[in-house]
């Protein structure tokens, strides 16, 4: 269905100034009611075409209707009070006000199935759609109802999977699950983390993905990046088992990272996409720097298995910047396409 070394998003891109405020996580929307809808709807419209103009082979929704990749999809879930709010750890990094769960948590009603059918009407192309995943869910969140992780997590692993299922049938062609808690607890991953995420896949009729890596480039992580040493050798505690896993796809962060690449040899097998582009920086790679991540990639992934990203999202990224990262992912990866295939 795709061409070799398909070019992707890890999913958010910048929001339009009318939208949102931008270049902030959690901006509020600048409008509300229908107006926010058609405004929503408009703003996945110039997203998808920014992807579309800069080459982009997998495109997303760009994130353009949610205000954040956890808190969205929990605000539509039932047995969540947002009025009752604690103060807690999030991946033992920053501290966050969070909503208290405290009953039984459902999902009434679709969350993003409408905005994926709009998007499928916009374009041919495959379509990626991402959805929180069950560890990052829970540990965005006070729990006074189960009071276990674990079982919170089959809980949203559940929900998960309706939604995504929906989404299928809207048409999206990889579900991906953002699980950067899985760089953090790797006990608990290898415990229930990759089982709930494969609970959360079950049944699915698409390409499975999941989204590991060091956060958006905001200062609690950026912070948090300089305490872990020379060598980032997180994902070697969790590889192994993804390995194993029924997962399709394994979205890692390798641009201006200290991950060695050797690590992904862990996953052969797995269709890794390879972070080419660092989010956390302003300066617009260029297309050769770009192409030589994906040739040190190459080492360790079969050229059929590499699908070249960005290393997370771009939301609080600016507009020109991330269309400068879009424009060098695409070019960087036709430059590998041509060493490989001479096309
Ligand atoms: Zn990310």
């Amino acid at each position: 269905m795709i061409k070799l070394l398909p070019t992707s998003t890890a999913g958010s891109l910048p929001k339009p100034s009318w939208l949102a405020e931008p270049e902030t996580l959690w901006s509020p929307w600048k409008m509300e009611g229908e107006a926010l809808m058609e405004a929503r709807q408009d703003a996945l419209r110039v997203s998808l075409l920014e992807q579309h103009n800069a080459g982009i082979d997998i495109v997303s929704d760009g994130e353009q209707t949610r205000q954040h990749f956890v808190t969205t999809f929990i605000e539509h879930l039932a047995g969540v009070d947002f009025e009752r709010r604690e103060t807690v750890t999030i991946r033992n990094r920053y501290r966050a006000s969070v909503p208290t769960v405290i009953g039984a948590v459902a999902r009434e009603t679709p969350v993003f199935v409408d905005d994926a059918r709009f998007l499928r009407t916009q374009t041919d192309a495959p379509i990626k759609w991402a959805l929180p995943g069950p560890m990052t869910m829970i540990d965005t969140l006070h729990d006074t109802h189960y009071r276990s992780r674990e079982k919170l997590a089959w809980e949203f692993a559940a929900i998960l999977n309706a939604e995504a299922k929906e989404l299928v049938r809207a048409g999206v062609d990889i579900i991906q699950f953002d699980e950067p808690a899985f760089n953090v607890f790797f006990d608990e991953v290898n415990d229930w983390g990759i089982a709930a995420l494969e609970r959360a896949t079950e049944g699915l009729e698409c390409r499975t993905a999941v989204h590991i890596c060091y956060g958006y480039g905001i200062k609690a992580n950026t912070d948090w990046k300089k305490t872990l040493g020379d060598e980032w050798r997180q994902y070697e505690r969790i590889f192994p088992a993804l390995q194993a896993s029924s997962i399709d796809l394994v979205s890692l962060e390798c641009q201006n990272s200290h991950v060695p690449m050797e690590l992904i040899e862990l996953l052969r097998g797995k269709k890794v996409m390879v972070g080419a582009i660092d989010v956390a920086s302003n300066r617009v790679e260029t297309p050769e720097e770009v192409a030589a991540t994906l040739r040190k990639a190459l080492n360790y992934v079969d050229a059929d298995d590499l699908y070249p990203c960005t290393n997370c999202g771009m939301a609080p990224l600016s507009r020109t910047v991330a269309r400068g990262k879009l424009a060098a992912l695409a070019a960087g990866a036709a430059i590998v396409r041509r060493d490989l295939t001479g096309l």
